[in-house]
């Protein structure tokens, strides 16, 4: 099923042509109504009537998370106060939270591409939908809950915490689809183990995952636990929320809803544009926000894009799977780690439970990494708790990562539960190191 077969299917000349006239307009609107844009474009030597095509866009100045700093709390904002509805906030993974106001049209366009996202994954209107990302500043909550009443199926607006609560909901109620973070769903389902509630039990079908980065290992340990597909969602404040980007059926890579947020590859050093398929920072012009819309936001999200026709119909750019962030990538005694990099090693690992943790310190002026990670319950019960097999298996995962990421980590097995859980997004690297 596809929610809006005109946007979604169209041609890629027709869609060129539609984000040409939007481009064009967004400019014309951010010129007149905000002063930071008039500066910039003005700087650039750029009028509004430069702007003719789609491809004019690179002519257009970046903007960057600092900037939304710098302007804070409302300085980028186009809209009157009186026509903002609602505010948001970043989750401030990365620093201080951005605040982002929406009118009553943005609104309408965030529910528009949820409905997109919700029926790509199989999600009707006879659904039992249950939205457990955290209610409140942050997008995930109120975010998908809109798009699910849009689309009409039961909105069951658990929010995070209570797990327990949440189990019991899932089973008596029947609920049939759930998003939640990754991170969020792994402890759902330990949570049920330990109530002895079994998959059987439950009657998800669908999963939709985001607002972190994580991994196929990880999507197949999802599936296998909850008994749902689980699909990727990828969103962020400053452009919308969830709804940006989702997965089809195939799985293969998400679909932007580019007839509202225009994608760009960029090279995070030079800014170049790069093509299809290279790996670069992911850009976003909003073509159609009217509350604070945004030019060529460099989202620091690294990934890919590509064009090829999907299976589904939808022609929309497909995005990749987020690699890491250009500015959380770990740099470590001067090699480019990514956090993605040392999960997939953990989950190949059939001892590893899918839980661990990143610390990095500084110790004689080299960095050194320490990776913890729970050792499963059915190992750690067949008499994995004494020494000797926790110190080969420690060997074994030092042994591969240095043969995946070329460094060496000190690597501590830690018993089954004894990291902590996070209901929102994990924080799961911890950097010590004082660089100055
Ligand atoms: P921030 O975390 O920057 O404070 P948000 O709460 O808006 O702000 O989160 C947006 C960020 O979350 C994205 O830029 C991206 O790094 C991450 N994210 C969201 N969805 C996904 C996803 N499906 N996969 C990987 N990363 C994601
Ligand atoms: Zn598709």
């Amino acid at each position: 099923m596809i929610w809006n077969h005109t946007k979604e299917c169209m041609s890629r000349e027709q869609m060129r042509d539609l984000q040409g006239r939007r481009l064009h307009k967004i400019v014309e609107y951010v010129y007149h109504n905000v002063p930071f844009y008039r500066n910039k474009l003005q700087q650039a030597g750029i009028t509004p009537d430069d702007i003719e095509t789609i491809d004019d866009i690179v002519r257009l100045p970046f903007t960057t998370k600092q900037d939304l700093r710098d302007n804070y709390p409302f300085g980028l904002q186009a809209a009157p106060m009186s026509e903002i509805i609602r505010i948001h906030a970043s989750s401030g993974t990365t620093g201080n939270p951005t605040i982002v106001g929406y009118t009553r049209k943005d609104v309408g366009v965030w529910s528009e591409c949820m409905a997109r996202c919700l029926t790509a994954y199989g999600i009707s209107r006879d659904d039992i939908f249950s939205v457990a990302y955290g209610y409140g500043l942050f997008t995930g909550g109120l975010g998908v809950h809109y798009g699910v009443e849009n689309l009409g199926a039961a909105v069951v607006p658990a929010s995070t915490g209570n797990t327990e609560k949440h189990v019991r909901l899932l089973r008596d109620l029947g609920v049939t689809g759930i998003a939640c973070t990754p991170s969020y769903a792994l402890h759902l389902a330990e949570t049920m183990e330990r109530m002895g509630v079994s998959r059987n039990d439950i009657r998800l079908r669908v999963g939709a995952f985001g607002a972190e980065p994580w991994t196929e290992n990880m999507r197949r340990e999802i599936e296998d636990k909850l008994g749902l597909k689980a699909y990727n969602l990828y969103g962020l404040s400053e452009i919308m929320g969830p709804c940006v980007s989702y997965e089809c059926s195939e799985q293969d890579d998400s679909h932007i809803c580019e007839d509202h947020y225009f994608p760009e590859i960029v090279d995070p050093e030079t800014l170049e544009r790069r093509p299809n398929g290279d790996v670069g920072e992911l850009v976003f012009t909003t073509l159609t926000k009217t509350g604070m819309p945004l030019l060529r936001y460099r989202t620091r999200d690294l990934c890919t894009l590509r064009d090829d026709p999907c299976p589904c119909g939808r022609t929309a750019v497909r995005m990749g799977r987020i690699l890491g962030r250009s500015d959380d990538m770990l740099i470590i005694r001067g090699i480019n780690v990514f956090p993605s990099q040392i999960e997939s090693v953990i989950l190949s690992m059939p001892e590893c439970a899918p839980h661990y943790r990143l610390i990095i310190d500084r110790v004689d002026n080299l960095d050194r990494l320490t990776v913890q990670v729970e050792v499963r319950q059915e190992f750690w019960a067949n008499g994995f708790d004494t020494l000797t097999p926790i110190t080969d298996l420690e060997k074994t995962v030092a042994a591969r990562l240095r043969s995946v990421l070329s460094i060496n980590a000190v690597v501590q097995i830690k018993a089954p539960g004894t990291l902590e859980r996070f209901e929102g997004k994990a924080k799961i690297i911890q950097d010590n190191r004082k660089l100055d």
